[in-house]
């Protein structure tokens, strides 16, 4: 950043690269006042949210899981995971308290992208279809005894609004899926038809979000675990609120006294956010445009375009690449998040990475050295807001349930469980949440407060939801 900062002014092609890039990182500037303004403004969005139906920016879904795995889970489930780019399903062995998880098996696909945005009925049936196929690879040895039905937890990771732990109807799409028939529609419903007209007896034993299945992976070994949060293709986050601070609750008090809430804080935004000219671009030209603020200035699928867009603007005009506009640049989300990452990682001397992915991505060939600069600049100042406006929203959660200061001088651990690929794979991105959470934090609450990467929590956490929520609980025990 300070690169940017200190280069002083000029008329030049070099001067007005760097203007713009200088007025990007002021325009995307998040000091520590500011993500505690946005975390103070997310805290207010979630009393609102937990309060009323309806008219929130943050819907704080309730997700019927009031019973959070106990490690005692046992047996063999399924479990689908649908809603980044590529669609899973998993055969997951529980072994209970001394074993684990024993084994997992899966397959992942791509989902093909007419499926994305056809009919609800052809999404579904492909699923069932893939579902069929892998089952039919199950050990003779692991069949279920005759009259048992095998059970799946399905990752759904949309908006939904759940009406029981196994059932719930789809708010909107979000990530580039646009199907509308199946807006409004029972998503177990759908799966359940597919299944049974392809001939699988198999019953949806819990309909959960990523972000409910990464909490639940991540308390079967650990029972600090108060939040889940995906940093992927989108973002969202869960966490365990107690039962009494949920008005809108009409329902029993469970007897945890305990409610897991799906925040879907994607869709928060607010006038503390610090949002530019490409952000409101790729809003507007996006297929929910007004909706998912937050997420498109945070999450995996976004963040490589929003650096197209800067590009493209330089290109245009301050011929940032020459003479004309390299044709690739136009083309929205050509470049993806990986590649940006993988410029942002590029450690070689004369930024070989960045000149490889530019040449390969964008077709742009016999990049100088300073513009390789430029681009990794503009890397840095995207993927740093993203981050610490990730570590704001995880601030937020610790203050909600207070779990932000040290209380009567108990040290009560606190854990917060992690999961995408933006988290996992993009290094520079995490330690920027890393380092940004603890500012916020500060010393003493540092030392209670952990982030933990839970790995493939919306697999395995799918499957341990089925396995406490199994209408075979308390029968028998495989
Ligand atoms: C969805 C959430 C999901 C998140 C991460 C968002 O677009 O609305 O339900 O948890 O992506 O996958
Ligand atoms: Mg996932």
């Amino acid at each position: 950043a300070l690169v940017v900062r200190h280069r002083t002014r000029s008329s030049g092609k070099w001067g007005r690269a760097t203007a713009i890039a200088k007025e990007l990182e002021e325009q995307c500037w998040t000091p520590i006042s500011k993500l505690r303004q946005v975390a103070d403004a997310l805290d207010v969005e979630m009393h609102a949210g937990l309060a009323s139906e309806g008219g929130c920016k943050l819907k704080m879904l309730i997700t019927y899981v009031d019973n959070l795995p106990s490690g005692d889970e046992k047996g063999l489930f399924y479990a689908l995971d649908l809603g980044g780019t590529n669609f899973r399903t998993l055969r997951v062995h529980l072994g209970g308290k001394e074993k684990g998880v024993v084994k997992i098996e899966s397959e992942e696909v791509s989902i093909p992208p007419h499926l994305m945005t056809g009919s609800s009925q052809e999404l579904f049936d492909f699923i069932a279809s893939k579902l069929a196929k892998f089952v039919s690879s199950e050990p003779e040895e692991l069949h279920p005894p005759p009259g048992r039905q095998r059970e799946l937890g399905f990752t759904f990771s949309f908006p939904v609004k759940q009406t029981s732990i196994a059932s719930g109807t789809l708010i909107k799409w979000t990530k580039g899926f646009n199907i509308e028939d199946a807006v409004g529609e029972d998503v177990v419903g759908g799966l359940t038809k597919s299944l049974e007209k392809i001939g699988l007896d198999m019953r949806v034993a819990a309909l959960v979000n990523d972000t409910v299945g990464t909490v639940a992976r991540a308390r079967f070994s650990n029972q600090d675990v108060i939040a889940g949060v995906i940093l992927g293709t989108g973002t969202n986050a869960a966490y365990v609120e107690c039962a009494h601070a949920i008005p809108k609750w009409q329902g029993l008090l469970p007897k945890s006294g305990e409610m897991v809430i799906n925040m879907e804080w994607g869709n928060f935004c607010s006038s503390h956010l610090p949002l530019t000219e490409y952000d409101q671009a790729l809003d507007a030209e996006s297929l929910n445009p007004g909706e998912q603020i937050f997420e498109k200035i945070v999450s995996g699928m976004y963040l490589g375009d929003i650096v197209r867009r800067v590009l493209l603007k330089m290109a245009e005009e301050v011929d940032f690449f020459g003479d004309t506009v390299p044709p690739k640049l136009r083309i929205p989300f050509v470049l993806r998040t990986p590649d940006m990452s993988a410029m942002h990682h590029d450690t070689s001397s004369d930024l070989k990475v960045v000149g490889n992915k530019l040449k390969d991505i964008l077709e742009i060939n016999n990049t100088s050295l300073k513009t390789r600069k430029i681009v990794v600049e503009l890397c840095d100042i995207v993927a740093t807001r993203g981050a610490r406006l990730s570590a704001a929203g995880i601030f937020s959660i610790l203050k909600k349930i207070g779990r932000d200061t040290v209380k009567d001088g108990k040290k009560q651990k606190s854990v917060v469980a992690l999961d995408g690929g933006l988290f996992e794979h993009y290094a520079k991105f995490r330690s920027s949440l890393e380092s940004t959470l603890k500012e916020l934090l500060g010393d003493e609450a540092d030392e209670t407060v952990g982030i933990e990467h839970s790995n493939d929590g919306s697999g395995i956490g799918a499957a341990l939801l089925a396995a406490s929520n199994s209408q075979y609980l308390g029968v028998q025990e495989s």
